[in-house]
């Protein structure tokens, strides 16, 4: 059997390692464009929850990835009015996505597989003369763009901006921080990947954007600026760029997940989101259920895919409903800042995937709740928003 597989990010080195742990006589390429050694972002967080799956799959990566992975536990959540210590809650580990790339790589050159690291692949043609083509290039897949209407692809453009920095500031605690800034909103998500290394995401609405000019900044100038919104959390350390451009996140969704022997898995199948900090599990589950699939009928590659979408689908779209949730609340934060209080605001914002509710919270959160639960619905902000 011949797979070629296009990307080697999490979902790509992950399907090729579990395909060639159990077809090893199968001839498995990973085609990746950037060099060896260089990614994009900084850490990700991989929550405990879910996280057995990957035990399952290949208890040899698991181990690896969790003994590289920096675990946290409790945050700091700040309104503009107050800031809260939300003790519980499964945040679980967080692992710089570079040293996952790295075990998962050295993992797939130990069973054998093929990695071609440095060339973008932009000529289909050789790639698809394989038995299985498996597209996991991201959000912006090539595969999926040249069979867009073979996919039945849709793709939109969230209105939220966002750009993805580290930083050397070591938080002892993951923090998520709403600020007020020249009559503009942001929120910063920081958490600590290892004992020297941070990630930071920032994020501001349009008329954020639009209103102090964002749009005419360089992307010197926008991190200078990130960097005194946030003066308080950074405590004087800079933010650290790597390729961190402020973007609009895509929403990316797919009719057909094959196209005669081409699959899609990852973010180029669906977008994930940041804010429910599972879109590498997700992408990685995808290549737990494709390699599984394939196992079922190794000679039947069109029925291996049906059943792959069958085996997926219903856990996928429940993670893929709570993530439109979630991006659709972040698209109006501004808006909950201003006229929730603090306590009712991180209430709103615990519960708004609607996954989590009065019992979740009380076995997650019970000190959370202990010290907060009086004040669930308590008056809405006083405090006024900071003049331009
Ligand atoms: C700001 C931000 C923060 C995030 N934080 C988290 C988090 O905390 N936790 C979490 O679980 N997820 C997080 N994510 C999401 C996570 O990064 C993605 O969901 C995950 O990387 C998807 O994996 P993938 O393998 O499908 O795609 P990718 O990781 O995007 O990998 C695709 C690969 O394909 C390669 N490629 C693309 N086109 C070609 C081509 N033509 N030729 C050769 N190679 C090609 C790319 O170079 C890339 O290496 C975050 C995302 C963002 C934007």
């Amino acid at each position: 059997m011949k797979i070629n597989v296009l990307g080697g990010g999490p979902s790509g080195l992950y399907f090729a390692l579990l395909a060639k742990r159990r077809f090893p006589e199968a001839d498995i390429c990973v085609h990746e464009q950037n060099p060896r050694g260089a990614t994009y972002g900084f850490g990700i967080v991989l929550a405990d929850r879910g996280l057995d799956r990957l035990q399952k799959a290949d208890p040899v990566s698991y181990q690896a990835i969790v003994d590289a992975s920096f675990v946290t536990r409790h945050r700091f959540m700040t309104h503009p009015d107050e800031t809260l210590f939300i003790e519980g809650g499964g945040y679980g580990g967080s692992v710089a996505r570079l040293k996952l790339l790295q075990i998962l790589e050295a993992r797939c050159e130990a069973l054998g597989v093929h990695i071609t690291y440095g060339v973008r692949v932009e000529d289909l043609g050789a790639l698809e003369k394989a038995d299985l083509v498996v597209g996991a290039d991201g959000v912006n897949s090539m595969l999926r763009k040249r069979h867009e209407a073979a996919f039945g692809t849709t793709s939109r453009l969230l209105t939220n901006h966002l750009a993805w920095y580290g930083t050397e500031k070591h938080f002892a605690y993951p923090v998520m921080s709403y600020r007020r800034h020249a009559g503009g909103h942001f929120v910063a998500v920081a958490y600590p990947y290892s004992e020297r290394m941070s990630t930071f995401v920032a994020e501001c609405d349009k008329d954020t954007w639009i209103n102090l000019h964002m749009d005419a900044m360089s992307d010197a100038e926008r991190q200078a600026l990130v960097e005194k919104v946030f003066a308080e959390e950074l405590q004087g350390q800079p933010l650290i760029s790597n390729k961190s451009v402020w973007h609009n996140l895509p929403v990316v969704r797919n009719r057909q997940w094959s196209v005669g022997h081409r699959v899609l898995i990852g973010d180029a199948l669906h977008s994930a989101h940041p804010s429910i900090g599972s879109g590498t599990r997700i992408a990685m589950e995808d290549a737990i259920a494709l390699a599984d699939a394939l196992v079922a009928t190794p000679d039947d590659i069109p029925a291996a895919l049906a059943n792959f979408r069958k085996m997926r689908e219903p856990g996928k779209l429940k993670l893929v409903a709570a993530a439109e949730k979630s991006f659709n609340w972040f698209e109006t934060f501004p808006v909950k800042v201003d006229t929730l209080g603090a306590v009712p605001f991180i209430f709103d914002y615990l519960m708004r995937t609607g996954r989590v509710g009065d019992e979740r919270l009380q076995a997650e959160y019970p000190e959370f709740m202990a010290h907060y639960g009086h004040r669930r619905h308590e008056g809405v902000s006083t405090q006024e928003v900071a003049p331009a």
